[in-house]
């Protein structure tokens, strides 16, 4: 009862103090640290399926609760692409993490379009608006970058939305498209019969999750429409705490 009362500040304050380390150094917080916490669910699928960017790991930081996939992102955002040096940049983000939505938000580019199904009993920043991938509520060709990380596994047509998503990239932009994803799994595992939470967890290890990528993903990306890179810059940033093993999927739309 007692912990309930204490004011999250507080208990940040105190883990910061207790895990305070210099093994680790995040991104976006700037928090050095001698351990990340845990984070992942546990199901058995995850790690049989050795998936990449799910299943338990030590990979939150302290501070600011980033986990090792968005440090990722943020971190290809800052450096690669150097979207903060790009305020005339238009960019979709889906799905927004929370600590790259707000850092994009409070630069002001000139248009910077957050989304985000809304689901009831969530709560959502106010710079996030309602949307739905099938249905993207811009013309052909709008974005010169969209972010959109971990949402086409919850996706039943997920072609559907990788068509949308092309059709508002302009030519020659870029969408980052991070799906957790099974190195030995060849074909993406999907069955639309299995809708309860419980099955779900047990079949693709999230209870909101309908199928699980295999190394065809970038294919299904090809197919509708894209050029697909895979990059991994994990190893040039030993501090950042990255998942070695996390490749960023780079989707672009050939110029016209
Ligand atoms: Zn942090």
């Amino acid at each position: 009862m007692i912990k309930k009362y204490i004011p999250a500040s507080v208990k940040t304050m105190v883990k910061m103090a207790l895990y305070s380390g210099t093994k680790y150094e995040c991104p976006i917080c700037g928090f050095k640290a001698k351990e990340l916490y845990p984070i992942g669910c546990d199901f058995p699928v995850l790690k049989e399926m050795q998936i990449i960017g799910a299943g338990p790991r030590a990979g939150g930081c302290y501070k600011c609760n980033s986990s090792d996939r968005e440090r990722l992102v943020y971190t290809y955002l800052r450096d690669k692409l150097k979207v903060w040096d790009k305020k005339q940049m238009s960019i979709l983000h889906l799905a927004p993490e929370k600590n790259i939505s707000r850092l994009l938000s409070e630069t002001g580019f000139d248009n910077y379009v957050c989304g985000d199904l809304f689901t009831e009993g969530y709560d959502y920043p106010d710079y996030v608006q309602n949307m739905n991938v099938l249905d993207i509520p811009f013309e052909d060709n709008s974005f010169d970058l969209i972010i959109c990380n971990h949402l086409l596994e919850h996706v039943p047509t997920d072609a559907a939305a990788m068509a949308e998503l092309y059709r508002v990239l302009r030519p020659e932009g870029q969408a980052i498209l991070q799906v957790p994803i099974s190195p030995i799994l060849e074909n993406t595992y999907e069955d639309l019969s299995i809708v309860d939470p419980a099955e779900r967890e047990k079949a693709f290890g999230q209870f909101d999750h309908v199928r699980i990528y295999g190394q065809d993903y970038p294919g299904k990306l090809e197919a509708a429409g894209f050029t697909v890179r895979k990059q991994n810059i994990s190893a040039e940033y030993p501090k950042y705490g990255l998942s070695l093993q996390e490749d960023l999927y780079l989707a672009t739309k050939a110029a016209d």
